[in-house]
C-alpha cells in the first residue's frame, strides 16, 4: 500500500480534527443600537461555542421576532428566524427529529412572555435538552417602545404613555411554576463573567435550560437596570458549588446569598420581589424525563414503516 493511500486512511474527518476559533463563530456585523446589551450577550454565546467546541454545522439557533430575535444572523451556525412567539415550538421540533444537534433559542420578553407565553410554559413541561435565554429590556423594542409584560410598573411608553399601569410579570417565578421545571437562572448583561458561566452551566444541564438575561436598551428603558450596574450593592448573587461560581466577581460585589439550586422551595422565596436583583442559579433537576428521549422511536426500514403504516391503517378498517 503506498504511503498516500495510508494517509489517506488515517485521516479523521474534517470535525474531528479540526479546532474552531471564535472568528468560525462569528457572521455579520450586528445592527443593534450602540450600548445594547445585545452586543455583550452575542460576545459570550460566541465564547461558549468556542469554549465547548460546538461544530457551526451542529448547532442551531433559533429565534422568534424581536431585536434579540436577530441573533441567528449574527452567528455562523444554522438559525431560524421564525416568528412572533414561536421560537420554542420550532425548536422542540427540531430537537425530536435531530436530538443530536445543539439547540438554542434566543427570546425577547414580549415574544417568550406575552405571545408565546403558552408555548413557553409547555416547553418547560416538555423538557426538551435546549437552551432558551430571554433577553428582557422590558420594552418592545424593535417596535419602537411599546409596554411588555416585563415592563415596570409606571414605565411611560407609546402604548402606555401614563405608565404601565400593570405590575410586571416575574418570567423567573412563573418558570419555576410549571410541571418539569428543569434549570432556572438569572443573569445580567453587564456583568460578562456571570453571564459566560450562567450560559455554560445552561449549555451543560441535561434538559431545558431556562435563562433570564436582564438586557440594557439604552433606546428606551435605561431607567430600569442602570442603577444596578451603577450600585452592586443592588446585586445579590446566589452562590453554591452546583450553581455558577464566578471568583471575578468578588472583589465588585459583596452581597452574596447561598443557595443549593436543588431547593425548589427556596429558588420561589428567592425569586420574590424584593428590592433586590438576584443573579445566578435558582433551581436546577437533571431527574425530569427529557422529551426527545420520551418520544425516541427506533431506527427502522423503508419496509418495517410501510408494515407498521398498514397495520395502523388496518385498525380504522370496518
Ligand atoms: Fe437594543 Fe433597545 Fe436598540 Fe433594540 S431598541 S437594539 S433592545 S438598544
Amino acid at each position: 500500500m503506498s504511503d498516500a493511500c495510508c494517509s489517506l486512511l488515517s485521516a479523521a474527518p474534517e470535525s474531528e480534527e479540526r479546532e474552531w476559533t471564535l472568528s468560525d463563530y462569528e457572521s455579520a456585523l450586528a445592527r443593534w443600537c450602540p450600548g445594547c446589551g445585545d452586543h455583550a450577550i452575542l460576545t459570550a454565546v460566541q465564547r461558549l461555542l468556542e469554549a465547548e467546541q460546538l461544530p457551526p454545522e451542529q448547532t442551531m439557533f433559533v429565534s422568534g421576532i424581536g431585536c434579540a430575535s436577530r441573533f441567528p444572523h449574527y452567528l455562523s451556525t444554522y438559525g431560524f428566524h421564525g416568528i412572533h412567539g414561536r421560537a420554542l415550538p420550532i425548536a422542540t421540533g427540531m430537537k425530536l427529529r435531530r436530538p443530536d444537534l445543539n439547540v438554542f433559542v434566543v427570546m425577547g420578553d414580549g415574544d417568550c412572555c406575552s405571545i408565546g407565553a403558552a408555548h413557553w410554559i409547555h416547553a418547560i413541561r416538555y423538557n426538551p435538552d435546549m437552551v432558551a435565554l430571554m433577553l428582557d429590556n422590558g420594552v418592545y423594542g424593535l417596535t419602537k417602545n411599546q409596554t411588555s409584560p416585563t415592563s415596570p410598573k409606571g414605565m411611560p411608553s407609546n402604548t402606555q404613555p401614563r405608565g404601565a399601569f400593570l405590575p410586571p410579570m416575574n418570567p423567573i417565578s412563573t418558570t419555576l411554576g410549571v410541571t418539569n421545571a428543569s434549570f432556572v437562572a438569572q443573569t445580567g448583561d453587564w456583568l460578562p463573567a456571570h453571564l459566560y458561566a450562567t450560559l455554560q452551566a445552561a449549555f451543560r444541564h441535561h434538559g431545558f435550560s431556562f435563562v433570564r438575561i436582564l438586557q440594557r436598551c439604552p433606546q428606551y428603558t435605561t431607567a430600569i437596570y442602570d442603577v444596578a450596574v451603577r450600585d452592586p450593592n443592588l446585586v445579590e448573587l446566589m452562590v453554591h458549588p452546583d450553581g455558577v461560581v464566578v471568583p471575578e466577581l468578588d472583589r465588585i460585589i459583596k452581597n452574596k446569598v447561598p443557595h443549593d439550586p436543588a431547593d425548589l422551595d427556596e429558588a420561589r422565596r428567592l425569586a420574590e420581589p424584593d428590592g433586590k436583583i438576584r443573579l445566578g442559579v435558582f433551581y436546577r433537576n437533571e431527574t425530569h424525563p427529557v422529551y426527545e428521549e420520551t418520544r425516541a422511536v427506533p431506527a427502522r426500514s423503508a419496509s418495517e414503516k410501510l408494515a407498521l403504516l398498514g397495520a395502523e391503517l388496518d385498525r380504522y378498517a370496518v
